[in-house]
């Protein structure tokens, strides 16, 4: 009864801290605008199957796409194994889903096996973090903080994985007659290494309180760190830009500038207020979906492996720009939340985040999207930026400048009056 009460308080805390995490985020959140990729569930149910359950983006590097998809597969039965461990705790049973008998003999089968997988899995992540120099793994955006934060994450998954074997270990050992559950390789090493039954029962309860403590501490560590992909990788993925890549989407208050200046009322027509903003300034002008990228970002560095702009020696990363999002979005929304005109005279286009030289720097060429593993597209972010720019700074290189004015003043991109289009045809 007493650990049954501990083990209450315990997760009552665990859930007050991560209730108030996800009011920030709705908060923050609410801060973007409302644009939203709604619509074709179907298509958007077979994506997720395909890209986030199916791993297929991952496995475009197949060794070690196999291992983090092994992880991922993992995770998500041994997430089974953790609710059942959580009703334990509270009711004071033992492994309650044992009643269901077959199901159960499955999931805790392949529970145990991969258990030991992930366990080789993320001792291979970080012995190739910490000694293969990979390039992707390091650039001018990621701090240290950063890169503690991926070694912290891959540490606390694998106290995870020697907790739940130390769990199935002592288990076997403590009651070699158990009826519940099947443990294939817990069960071949309680045979070679045997321990008392006292010691095992002792190890059980340290095993047990330490991976589901850890369990609590991790959930609400994540939504801070870049392993918030965990929660966010399939919520992302089915709210992915379904349309071909390099199609652009109109900028609405540009839309509703032209319908103006056709004549129609277009602010009474859509409900809307006038526009206060043409592109992408500052985190108010981001959607949600951008937002929602920025915390689904695992700074894989996929992207900017592929960039064109980064591989010439340009400034241009297209990680930063959504690591950069989700910096200035903590520094600024969480001020705004408190404070509606909360300024501090910096701003996400700017030098200090995302300069000039690096939006230019984009080719538009969509291999950053393509490539990565959780569908986050960074164009469309870059191009609103740019739109920024152009439409309320002026700012634009001087060729592009050219081009603008030929449209102005010709209708056309050439430096020929449209009354000498048709010149050519004279001969
Ligand atoms: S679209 Fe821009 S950021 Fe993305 S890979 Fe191409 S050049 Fe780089
Ligand atoms: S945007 Fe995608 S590819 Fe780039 S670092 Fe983030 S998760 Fe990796």
């Amino acid at each position: 009864m007493v650990k049954q009460i501990v083990f209450s308080g315990i997760l009552l805390i665990t859930l007050l801290l991560f209730s108030y995490t996800l009011r920030r985020l709705g908060l923050l959140f609410k801060l973007t605008r409302k644009t939203a990729p709604f619509g074709q569930w179907s298509k958007r149910l077979a994506l997720t199957l395909e890209v986030a359950f199916g791993q297929t983006k991952i496995l475009r590097k197949p060794l070690i796409g196999f291992l983090h998809a092994l992880v991922f597969w993992g995770f998500l039965v041994i997430t089974l194994g953790s609710i059942e461990m959580v009703i334990d705790g509270i009711t004071g049973t033992v492994r309650i889903f044992s009643k269901t008998g077959m199901f159960y003999s499955i999931v805790s089968a392949s529970g145990d096996v991969f258990a030991y997988l992930i366990f080789i899995g993320i001792t291979i992540f970080l012995i190739r973090r910490k000694w293969m120099h990979i390039k992707r793994f390091s650039g001018i955006e990621l701090s240290p903080r950063n890169k503690k934060d991926a070694y912290l994450a891959l540490l606390m998954i694998l106290f995870l994985m020697v907790s739940l074997i130390g769990i199935n270990f002592c288990f076997i050992s403590a009651s070699p007659d158990y009826t519940a559950g099947v443990y294939p390789i817990s069960a071949q090493l309680a045979g070679i290494w045997k321990i008392s039954q006292s010691h095992a029962h002792l190890f059980y309860e340290v095993s047990w309180w330490s991976h589901i403590l850890m369990i609590f501490i991790f959930a609400n560590y994540l939504p801070y760190s870049k392993h918030f992909h965990v929660f966010m990788s399939v919520p992302n993925v089915f709210f992915s830009n379904l349309e071909p890549l390099a199609k652009l989407p109109n900028l609405d208050a540009v839309t509703r500038e032209v319908k103006l200046m056709l004549g129609g009322n277009a602010f009474q027509d859509s409900g809307s207020e006038a526009p206060t903003r043409f592109g992408v300034k500052d985190v108010e002008d981001i959607t949600w979906k951008n937002y929602l990228d920025s915390l689904t970002c695992t700074q894989c560095g996929r992207c900017t492996e592929v960039c064109p702009a980064n591989i010439t020696g340009k400034k241009l990363s297209p990680r930063k720009i959504f690591v950069d999002l989700r910096n200035r979005m903590n520094e600024k929304g969480t001020q705004l939340i408190k404070n509606k005109s909360f300024t501090d005279n910096k701003s996400l286009v700017s030098n200090d985040f995302i300069s000039y030289e690096e939006l230019w720097a984009c080719t538009t060429c969509n291999a950053c999207a393509q490539e990565c593993p959780l569908n986050i597209s960074h164009p469309n972010l870059i191009i609103d930026m740019r739109r920024y720019l152009v439409l309320e700074e002026g700012k634009a290189p001087s060729g592009i400048n050219t081009m603008f004015a030929n449209i102005e003043n010709n209708g056309a991109p050439w430096q020929f009056s449209p009354q000498d289009r048709l010149e050519w045809t004279r001969e």
